[in-house]
């Protein structure tokens, strides 16, 4: 190799020259070399938008997935007849402390037999976590056979307790019947009162029924202490799809079997084994397919 054309070949005239003209070249390579890795460090960014994506698919999944299991879940539908008496405000209490929702089916002239009644009822008007449903104005008079002789005086009695209690809805049960208008479902469980059922259903209301009651002593007004067994019907009920509507049940409890600490804490226990069922939801009864609100 000629010796001559390296840099340093001891011509004072090119050192003078070159060694400034490399330390500008390092310089120069080295602020392109920090400006490269600004630039790049600036693009990095990207990665956390794909990232983000990810999260929002897999969000997205999970929410899919909850929303379908919400759907797969059966529904239970928790009513309470009759209030208001000396057991709804119990029956109110617990169903607040363990925050579910229910429906209470409210029988008119009670709102007026008494003042602590009066205040009862406008306890319940003022919760938004409950619904109230029309239980007639009079019950009847518990004298049910002459009540149904009478359609018109039946759609009457509806309507007082519609216009007295201010319902927002037009769910309604008939009093001493378990008989369905609703949507695609028609059912007198007592024939000699179809027609002033159909006469309440053509007047504009929605009957619903029960698939099971939580029976109680009409003596000592105790409830049904086999809560176990009450249960189990609900589960096999629901398994075998007995129900009006398979996959959904209501529940039908009385306000008035509710008044003793023993009954009450037997409400709060069945209310607990239903609600943290993960193969159930509790809903109100404007939920029920087929009801109009
Ligand atoms: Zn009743």
């Amino acid at each position: 190799m000629n010796a001559s054309s390296s840099a340093d070949d001891g011509d004072p005239a090119k050192q003078l020259f070159l060694r400034p003209a490399l330390s500008l070249f390092i310089v120069l390579a080295l602020l392109t070399f920090s400006c490269n890795n600004k630039d790049s460090r600036k693009e990095t960014p990207a990665l956390p938008i794909i990232d983000s994506t990810l999260v929002r698919q897999q969000q997205q999944k999970a929410a899919d997935s909850i929303a379908k299991a919400a759907v797969l879940k059966k529904k239970i539908y928790i009513t309470f007849d009759d209030g208001p008496n000396k057991g709804t405000r119990n029956v109110l209490a617990a169903v607040k402390e363990e925050n579910i929702p229910a429906s209470f089916f409210i029988v008119g002239v009670h709102i007026f037999d008494s003042p602590r009644q009066k205040e009862t009822w406008e306890m319940l008007k003022s919760d938004t976590s409950i619904e109230r449903c029309n239980h007639s104005y009079t019950h009847a008079h518990n004298r049910y056979t002459s009540f149904y002789e009478q359609p018109g005086k039946v759609v009457d009695d509806f309507k007082q307790a519609q216009k007295t209690a201010g319902f927002t809805n037009s769910i309604a049960r008939m009093p001493g019947r378990n008989a369905w208008r609703i949507d695609t479902i028609d059912h007198t469980d007592i024939y000699e009162s179809k027609a002033a059922i159909d006469s309440l259903h053509q007047a504009g209301f929605a009957i619903m029924g029960w698939d099971i009651e939580w029976m109680f002593d009409h003596k000592t007004l105790a409830v049904d202490t086999a809560t176990g067994l009450l249960l189990r019907r609900i589960d096999n009920m629901l398994a075998a799809g007995k129900t009006k509507t398979p996959g959904h049940l209501v529940l039908l409890a009385h306000d008035q079997a509710f008044q003793k600490t023993e009954d009450i804490e037997k409400l709060h226990y069945v209310i607990q084994q239903l609600k943290n069922n993960p193969d159930y939801e509790l809903q109100l009864a404007s939920q029920y397919p087929g009801v109009k609100h």
